[in-house]
């Protein structure tokens, strides 16, 4: 399975889709002029998360991925200490994208993680949150996508959670807040001049993350993403909190982890259904690979991927 989705992933490096892995190795941006590229996958019940494998091959290791965000965070995920990311990112003028999937705002910036070296490329929001703390959810999400200097196919997220306030919000959320009203439509751009995310960035350099490596959570779900997740939460006004979610809607990944160790979520789920219905369905699927344990792992997630077409099945 390894070598599987090792390969996976490099045939996946060029083809990729996805809003979360925009502007990297993974999903290049589309050139100056050219008009902004849109995913095909979504959050409804036909493109959404538990179909996103059916979408295209490409997206397999969303079925068939054992090491996939968002997760739950508990008290088996460890901490960084303050200090850890040292953000800066200069005052500039940003391109305001909306990706249909997300609001996504392009922007270049330094940042020290960990010791190394890393881009930001682009910071782009989720609501609700994707990851969970102890079980909860919060308003949304923002994402910082970086990469590494010296391995631009490595990707590190700067997760950072957000919280619905009648008192306080961050100023660089309201400045894009009051730019998402030019970009209500899905492929519409718009500049913000001036952006200044220091107050952001202020707090990401001096509160604890939480650290763990998982996955892209949007198509192809591609692995070895380290994610840096905040514990602490970022206050975004109530009223702009709403311009958010009326431009997203609902663009947040179920959890992956919770479940028997290193099992996808959608390959467990299709072990809790009856044998007969397994059986019937695993039959269909005919994937090629490389090893019997391999054939019976797709075939398991293709299968769970027809099941959800199938009419209501009779136990
Ligand atoms: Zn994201």
């Amino acid at each position: 399975m390894k070598f599987l989705a090792a390969l996976l992933v490099v045939l996946n490096a060029r083809l990729a889709l996805s809003s979360c892995g925009h502007g990297t190795v993974l999903h290049p941006r589309a050139a100056a002029g050219e008009a902004v590229e849109l995913p095909n996958f979504g959050y409804g019940a036909d493109n959404g998360p538990t179909n996103w494998h059916g979408l295209s091959a490409d997206n397999v290791l969303c079925a068939a991925g054992t090491n996939q965000s968002p997760i739950n965070i508990d008290s088996t995920i460890p901490t960084e200490q303050p200090g850890f990311i040292t953000m800066n990112v200069a005052v500039q003028d940003v391109v305001f994208e909306n990706l249909g999937t997300n609001v996504e705002v392009v922007l270049t910036g330094e940042s020290t993680i960990g010791g190394r070296q890393f881009a930001l490329e682009q910071f782009h929001f989720h609501s609700p949150s994707e990851h969970l703390v102890n079980g909860e959810h919060f308003a949304a999400e923002v994402h910082l996508v970086h990469v590494a200097k010296d391995s631009p196919e490595e990707i590190l997220v700067v997760a950072m959670l957000i919280e619905a306030s009648g008192t306080s919000s961050v100023d660089s959320f309201d400045t894009l807040m009051s730019n998402i009203n030019r970009i209500p439509t899905p492929g519409q751009t718009t500049t913000v001049p001036a952006l200044d995310i220091s107050q952001l960035a202020t707090v990401a350099n001096t509160i604890p993350f939480f650290n763990y490596k998982g996955s892209l959570t949007t198509p192809p779900c591609t692995e070895g993403v380290t994610f840096l997740v905040s514990t602490k939460t970022l206050p975004l006004g109530v009223d702009n909190f709403n311009l958010l979610k009326n431009v997203v809607k609902g663009n947040a990944r179920f959890v992956q982890r919770g479940i028997p160790a290193t099992e996808n979520v959608l390959v467990s789920s299709f072990r809790s259904l009856p044998l007969k219905v397994r059986q019937e369905s695993a039959a269909n699927a005919s994937v090629a690979t490389t090893s019997a344990t391999e054939r019976d792992t797709v075939a398991e997630a293709v299968a769970a991927a027809r099941l959800r077409r199938l009419t209501p099945f009779h136990s």
